[in-house]
């Protein structure tokens, strides 16, 4: 849709700030959502049969609303909205698990499994990671329902579980294991990134995440013989250990660009300035100014995390009494490595820079490694036309992201996949995985409007 027509859905955007405190059918989604726990323990089905129900009530036939997942408890919910087949279907992706939520720590009067609006914020577990973007899902698919919308490609929702714990009862890892002609698709919207950025109430940006660096991890371990420690040699695995990694400390990977980071550099030159303008507008360029990337990423953890793969000692330990000489020590090397980066080239650069033929590097978990996606004209002009509709003069930024979702999977198996999300976050995460989570009630508002604009543009006529 690229229109303005004045729908009630855009009454009902438009006139936000008049609803507070109000109920409207996408906030009551959100309420149910935030209702039922889908914390680890309890799972994630009853979530995905609530909103099953609500699909099956608004005319979805049985027989496209699925229910099926690892285990009983860890179900996931995918629905096809039927379209003409002039194009290959589209993924929607959110994750319908949650964090645990503790009561401690959350304000008087909050409890994590009830939504409360207080100061023009919803509060709850889940609202901003990502209930928010569940509640849009299933409320435009019974809104385009409703309203007769008859797409030219089929519209696909997964809502999954366990994409915050991960293994085998992850939902999109086990639907493309077991059931991928349920969700195969031209490319997938992951709802659980991306998005607009929001700072002491001033809109900053919106950004769709077409790539994000892996996860992987090392242990590096020592061994020595041991002894009573009156009798110090310099054999000693604590030493040994420490000194591999104080070069560690100092190891910079070479530098990495892709279509979706010189994006991103040019664009972010253009639209902020500042005295890094000149440097960021650099590397932007082919081939890039390197002595202008090195300057970024001394400048700013971030720009260091997108410019090159990372990796950084978080664990250690080492010995075992107080009056022994060490027999072992050992540390954990995390990685984030950027798209393209090889696992071997990863564990060979620590080798190189650990120098030390005694210290054993040993896998110790990792996500998949997946390409960036392209940048999509079709979805990149929609995302920027219903942005300067809703949000004028607002920038839109191709990003890569320093972490991990479940894109990853996707993009692994050959499915593009975008984060693309339209409510707007703030730059401290609203408490995501922490005690009062929250997003601002007009995000919320915005989020679902913006999800229903980009459905009708990407899939209507
Ligand atoms: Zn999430």
């Amino acid at each position: 849709m690229t229109g303005r027509s004045f729908t009630a859905g855009t009454f009902l955007w438009l006139a936000g700030a008049a609803l507070h405190g109000q109920s409207t059918p996408a906030r009551d989604v959100l309420r149910q959502l935030v209702e039922i726990d889908t914390t680890p323990a309890f799972g994630c089905t009853k979530a995905a049969e609530a909103m099953a129900a609500r699909l099956r009530a608004a005319g979805f036939a049985d027989s496209d609303v699925i229910l099926a997942g690892a285990r009983p408890e860890k179900q996931n919910l995918v629905v096809r909205f039927r379209g003409s087949g002039e194009a290959k279907p589209i993924l929607l992706i959110a994750h319908l698990d949650e964090v645990d939520a503790p009561r401690e720590g959350w304000d008087a009067g909050l409890d994590p499994f009830r939504l409360t609006e207080r100061g023009g914020y919803f509060y709850g577990r889940g609202v901003g990671d990502v209930k928010h973007g569940v509640a849009a899902l299933v409320y435009n698919f019974l809104r385009l329902r409703a309203e007769g919308f008859a797409p030219r490609r089929d519209l696909v929702v997964a809502l999954t579980a366990d994409e915050e714990t991960g293994g085998s009862a992850n939902g999109v890892s086990w639907l493309m294991r077991n059931h991928r002609d349920w969700i195969d698709a031209e490319y997938c919207l992951n709802l659980d990134a991306g998005g607009g950025q929001i700072e002491k109430g001033r809109r900053l940006r919106m950004t769709v995440q077409t790539g994000e660096k892996s996860n992987m991890s090392f242990r590096v371990e020592a061994k020595s013989q041991g002894g009573h420690s009156s009798l110090p040699v310099k054999d000693n695995a604590i030493y040994r250990l420490a000194a591999g990694l104080t070069r560690i400390a100092a190891l910079q990977f070479p530098f990495r660009f892709n279509e979706t980071t010189r994006a991103y550099f040019e664009r972010i030159a253009a639209a902020e300035g500042g005295e890094s303008a000149a440097d960021l507008k650099a590397v932007s360029q082919e081939p890039p100014d390197l002595d202008a990337a090195a300057r970024l990423a001394e400048s700013s953890p971030y720009y260091n995390s997108i410019l090159r793969t990372t990796c950084v000692a978080t664990r250690m330990e080492g010995g075992h009494a107080n009056n022994a000489l060490p027999q072992s020590a050992g540390a954990v090397i995390n990685c984030r490595v950027f798209p393209g980066d090889s696992a071997a080239f990863v564990r060979e650069t620590l080798v190189q820079a650990l120098a030390d033929r005694e210290l054993a590097v040993s896998p110790a978990g990792a996500n998949p490694l997946a390409p960036a996606s392209p940048m999509l004209p079709e979805l990149m002009g929609a995302v920027e036309r219903i942005a300067a509709e809703m949000w004028p003069g607002l920038p839109v930024y191709p990003v890569m992201d320093p972490w991990a979702s479940d894109s990853l999977t996707l993009r692994r198996a050959g499915v593009p996949t975008f984060g693309v999300n339209g409510a707007f976050g703030e730059l401290d995460l609203g408490n995501v995985h922490g005690a009062n989570e929250r997003i601002p009630v007009q995000s919320f508002d915005e989020g679902v409007e913006f999800t229903y604009r980009l459905l009708k543009a990407l899939a209507g006529r």
